[in-house]
C-alpha cells in the first residue's frame, strides 16, 4: 500500500504523541518513587525519634548516679556535659571540645539539621581518674576496654590517659553516626560502616594510630590479601581474629569510607548510610545511591582497590 504524505504525518504525530506520554509517564513515576523513598525516611526518623525519647526516660538514671557518688568537676559547652575527677582535664577538654566537634561534623558533612535527634541533649563525657576506678564504676565486663560510648545514654566513659586523643574523638563520632541515623542502630549490620565513619572522623582530629598502625596494612590489600568487602560486612565479631586481622579490618573500613566519601561526596555518603540502615541490603543501598558509579559491592570493590593501588589513599 502506498503512503500519501497525510496518513504518514498523522502516524508520526501518533507515535511522537505515544512518545512523549511514555517518558512523561515514567518520569513522573520515578519522581514519585523518589519523594516516597525519602519520605518514608523521614517518616521512619521522625517515629525512632519519639520512641528513643520514650526510652530515654525510662533509662535516665546512668550519669547522674555515678558521677554523683564522686568527686567529679563539671563543665558545660554547648553540645557537651564534661565531668572530670581531675580538674585540669576538664578545663582542657572544655577549651577544646567543640573544636573536635567541629572537625569531625565537618569532615562528615553533618549540619546541626543532621544531628536534630535528641536535640538538646548534650553527649556526656566522664572521665574517671584511673583505669580501676572507670571499670569498677562502669562494671565493665571486658578487662580490655578502654572507653565505652553509651548510645541509649547519649554518654561516653573513659579514664585519663594518652589513649584520649584518639579515643574522643573515635567516641564521639559514633555517637554523633547514630543521632545522624536518628537512633537506629543495629550493631551487627552497621559495625562496618559505623567503624568505618568512627574512623574517618577520629582522623579528622589525630590520626597517630592511622598513620602509623592501619595504613601499613593496606599494603596486604594492595597485594590482593585484602578482605573482600562481603566479609568485611560479615564480621561482626572480631574477637577470634589475630591483631594483624584486626588492624586490616579496621583499615579497610575507613579505607572505603575514605574513598566514597572523596569520590563522589559527604551527600551522597550521607544518603548510602541512612539507606544502608534502613535497607541494610549492601546491593540495594549502592544500587539507589551509587547507580552509575558502584551499583553493586563487586563494582565498589573493584574501584575501590584501583583507587588504592592507585595510591590516591590520602593518610
Ligand atoms: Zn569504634
Amino acid at each position: 500500500m502506498k503512503w500519501t504524505v497525510r496518513p504518514k504525518v498523522v502516524l508520526l504525530a501518533i507515535l511522537f504523541s505515544v512518545f512523549v506520554f511514555a517518558f512523561s509517564y515514567f518520569s513522573y513515576l520515578q519522581r514519585y518513587n523518589q519523594r516516597m523513598y525519602r519520605w518514608n525516611i523521614e517518616t521512619e526518623r521522625i517515629s525512632r525519634l519519639v520512641y528513643e525519647m520514650t526510652k530515654e526516660k525510662e533509662s535516665s538514671r546512668g550519669i547522674e548516679h555515678l558521677v554523683e557518688q564522686n568527686d567529679f568537676v563539671h563543665y558545660q559547652t554547648k553540645h557537651f556535659d564534661i565531668y572530670c575527677q581531675n580538674g585540669d582535664l576538664a578545663q582542657y577538654l572544655n577549651d577544646k571540645i567543640e573544636k573536635v566537634y567541629e572537625s569531625i561534623t565537618k569532615s562528615l558533612g553533618y549540619a546541626s539539621v543532621d544531628l536534630e535527634y535528641r536535640m538538646g541533649q548534650r553527649i556526656k563525657i566522664v572521665i574517671f581518674k584511673d583505669v580501676e576506678t572507670y571499670r569498677e564504676k562502669t562494671e565493665s565486663p571486658f578487662p580490655w576496654s578502654i572507653g565505652n560510648a553509651v548510645y541509649v545514654t547519649n554518654s561516653f566513659y573513659s579514664y585519663e590517659g594518652p589513649h584520649l586523643k584518639g579515643l574522643v574523638p573515635h567516641e564521639l563520632t559514633h555517637l554523633l553516626f547514630y543521632r545522624f541515623l536518628g537512633g537506629r542502630y543495629d550493631l551487627g549490620a552497621m559495625r562496618w560502616l559505623s567503624e568505618g565513619v568512627a574512623m574517618y572522623g577520629e582522623s579528622s582530629v589525630y590520626n597517630k594510630f592511622i598513620n602509623e598502625v592501619l595504613a601499613p596494612r593496606l599494603d596486604m590489600a594492595r597485594r590482593g590479601e585484602h578482605i573482600s568487602i562481603r566479609e568485611l560486612i560479615k564480621a561482626k565479631d572480631l574477637q577470634q581474629e589475630d591483631l594483624k586481622r584486626i588492624h586490616l579490618w579496621y583499615a579497610e573500613c575507613l579505607s572505603i569510607v575514605s574513598f566514597m566519601i572523596e569520590q563522589e561526596g559527604k551527600e551522597k555518603f550521607k544518603e548510602f548510610c541512612l539507606v544502608f540502615s534502613q535497607d541494610r541490603n549492601i546491593n540495594n543501598a549502592l544500587g539507589k545511591v551509587y547507580p552509575d558509579e558502584f551499583h553493586n559491592v563487586y563494582k565498589l570493590e573493584a574501584e575501590w582497590l584501583r583507587y588504592l593501588k592507585d595510591n590516591r589513599q590520602k593518610w
